[in-house]
């Protein structure tokens, strides 16, 4: 029998093959999540202008250097600047202006002093008509309350780098220099094809011999997570028609990646591989990997092809190694595996393929320990349910004693693990 292909090379000559999506342009509210294809430089200053991080008064701090609440300063009150406005006037020494928070810092001015500092009475929200003067009962340096214009972004500066992912704060900052369309990378559109006679609708009741095709729906949501949209098609039945035709409904959906699941154990991949060999091509392997072994890769009609193994936890696992980063290579994302070293506490055999093993984790004061999730049947969907993480088995370890550190790779964020 051959060699069974190494878990890594049967990766790197699958990337080989991939190319980048290119950009599209998406209006900023559709650009969260995405990652950006262009740099972004400021157009303008942020804040834009020098303004007031208080409601106050606006003034000259040398003027109230020596108020207290024994000797407040009196001060003329000349000018209102409400938000929005821009004031026209200046101060000169002896002088404030009213000003509420956001709102520009009249000529003059050099610092703020807040509205609880002095004997003026503001209701929120209240119009209340400018007094004549203000009774300043505290000092304030040269620059306090003020939020000074360009800050925060200098205009001209490099603000996102092409490449760098979308998340809240990005959109915020690209909002605030009115950046209001964007060009992102491409999503991956991923079609993806359940195969075989057993199989009903998740809607249809069940009947003797059939089971409910949960790989389409476990697939998609894989594939939402990897950032690429999902495009599930009908099920197809395992004769040569049915197979044919649902590929060239696939092919009409112009995607970028294409998955099947099932139907590429040795006999049953027949069908698959008369119909891709029509339509284009396809390297049948048995990769060292458990639970995972066959995978199919190849092309139908130039788009890239994975025929995924039909057992609910090798589509998953198989997914994860392979599947996984074609999408983020084909979306341009970074490739971060989040693992961490646990204990196993219990003894583990393999038979020497790499093995992904189903594990719940617990956080011990000696670190991390890992317990297998029962039964690895790669059948067992509610393993992978139950799994905290894929603990790693190398090729050619047949045992492990508990008490062996092991990598594993997380599939829950760590903050959802008590
Ligand atoms: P196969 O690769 O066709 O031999 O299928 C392997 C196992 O996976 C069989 O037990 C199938 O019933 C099961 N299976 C195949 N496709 C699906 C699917 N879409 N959803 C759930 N189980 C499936
Ligand atoms: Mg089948």
């Amino acid at each position: 029998m051959a060699a069974l292909l190494n878990v890594d090379d049967a990766l790197n000559q699958i990337l080989a093959t991939i190319q980048p999506l290119p950009d599209e342009t998406v209006g900023l509210a559709d650009a969260l999540g995405r990652i950006i294809a262009q740099d972004v430089i400021a157009d303008s200053n942020l804040p834009p202008f020098s303004n007031s991080s208080m409601d106050g008064f606006a003034l000259r701090a040398a003027d109230i250097a020596n108020a207290n609440q024994q000797n407040p300063v009196a001060l003329h009150v000349v000018i209102d600047i409400p938000a929005g406005s821009s004031p026209t006037g200046q101060i000169v020494s002896g002088e404030a202006a009213r000003i509420m928070t956001g709102a520009p810092l009249p000529q003059g001015a050099d610092a703020i002093i807040p509205v609880e500092d002095t004997d003026a009475e503001w209701k929120p929200g209240g119009n209340e008509a400018l007094a004549e003067s203000v009774s300043v009962k505290k000092s304030v340096k040269m620059g306090d309350y003020v939020r000074l214009a360009g800050e925060d972004i200098r205009s001209g500066e490099r603000i996102i780098q092409s490449g760098t992912l979308l998340r809240p704060a990005e959109i915020g900052l690209l909002a605030a220099v009115g950046q209001h369309q964007v060009k992102v990378i491409r999503q991956p559109r991923v079609v993806i094809l359940s195969t075989g006679d057993e199989l009903i609708g998740i809607d249809e009741a069940l009947k003797p011999g059939k089971i409910r095709d949960s790989n389409s729906y476990a697939l998609a949501a894989l594939v939402k997570v990897t950032g690429g949209i999902p495009i599930r098609i009908p099920t197809a039945h395992d004769t040569l028609e049915d197979v044919r035709q649902r590929f060239k409904e696939a092919l009409a959906q112009k995607p970028d990646l294409i998955l099947s699941s099932a139907g590429v154990s040795v006999g049953a991949f027949d069908v698959v591989r008369t119909i891709i060999d029509e339509l284009g091509k396809v390297d049948f392997w048995r990769i060292n990997l458990r639970p995972g072994k066959p995978l199919a890769f190849g092309q139908v009609g130039g788009v890239p092809f994975f025929g995924l193994p039909g057992n609910p936890v090798s589509a998953m696992v198989t997914y994860e190694v392979f599947v996984r980063p074609t999408l983020l290579k084909l979306g341009q994302r970074a490739d971060h595996v989040a693992t961490i070293d646990a204990t196993v506490s219990e003894d583990l055999h393999s038979d020497g393929r790499r093995s992904y093993i189903r594990v719940k984790l617990k956080r011990e004061p000696t670190g991390w320990t890992a317990r297998t999730t029962g039964t690895q049947s790669s059948g067992a969907l509610s393993s992978m349910m139950l799994a905290d993480g894929l603990m790693i088995i190398p090729e050619d370890v047949t045992f492990l004693p508990a008490g062996s550190k092991l990598s594993v790779r997380l599939l829950r964020d760590l903050h959802e693990l008590d």
